[in-house]
């Protein structure tokens, strides 16, 4: 007797699926894991995401259910989380280590500059329509990293002879820097709002990683010749890294 079996094509997961508790709604990713043995839920406070890990051949169905069914431990989690802070005027933004109004001035030529409030504050004057504040302040936040971190590598690199291919900007939450094999470094912009030691700090750390791929003794060694900020500065990200994802979520009404 010839039996068929009717195949069903593998479902794909969708990436995120949205789970309501009261008015609000969160957006949960999926991540199936071989080595997970159940469903469990992570909100990871630098990005503001809720990330449901489910096992290999563990059931859709079921996962969202999990998920529905702790929609109110997601909700009081996200609240506890620090407030986003939009590039918005009136809001205050780290610069360099050092919070900065954000003030909004829209009659003044030019575009973005280091200024002070009435009463002495450091500022970050905007010129320009409101709804340009946000775009303008992320160009020169861009514009201001990328100048520091090239200034930074080039002094690293000058002094043990090595040459970095190119400075790259990137907005990554898993790492701050990176070191690609052919000798490209990457940094997240928004190590312009750490202290300018941490950003020299990672500066020096990708520059040793042109010699050494890895994080070995020798490594460090280097590193720490490069730089006498290593443990203050680790000690920084460590405490405050976070931190520096909640500035300058776009938000309904910025425009580019
Ligand atoms: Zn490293």
């Amino acid at each position: 007797m010839l039996r068929l079996f009717k195949r069903t094509a593998p479902q794909r997961d969708p990436q995120e699926f949205h789970v309501s508790h009261g008015a609000d709604s969160y957006r949960i990713a999926l991540k199936r894991v071989a080595g997970a043995t159940r469903f469990t839920i992570r909100v990871r406070s630098a990005t503001r995401d809720v990330v449901l890990t489910i096992p290999l051949r563990g059931s859709l169905t079921a996962a969202q259910d999990f998920a529905q069914r702790h929609a109110a431990w997601i909700g009081a989690r996200m609240s506890r989380l620090p407030k986003p802070i939009p590039f918005h005027p009136d809001e205050t933004i780290p610069f360099e280590g050092a919070p900065h109004l954000l003030q909004h001035d829209p009659d003044a030529r030019g575009t973005v500059w280091l200024g002070a409030t009435a009463d002495g504050r450091p500022a970050l004057c905007v010129a320009g329509d409101a709804r340009h504040v946000h775009r303008r302040v992320s160009d020169f936040l861009k514009r201001e990293a990328r100048k520091r971190l090239e200034q930074s590598v080039k002094r690293h690199c000058a002094k043990i002879n090595v040459k970095a291919r190119d400075v790259t900007l990137r907005d990554t939450t898993s790492r701050w820097g990176s070191c690609s094999a052919s000798g490209g470094l990457n940094f997240s912009w928004r190590l312009i709002m750490a202290p300018p030691h941490v950003l020299d700090y990672l500066a020096a750390h990708e520059v040793a990683h042109l010699i050494h791929m890895n994080h070995s003794d020798e490594f460090w060694a280097l590193t720490r010749k490069l730089s006498s900020d290593v443990d203050r500065a680790e000690a920084w990200l460590k405490a405050h890294g976070a931190s520096l994802h909640r500035y300058g979520a776009r938000s309904a009404g910025d425009v580019d």
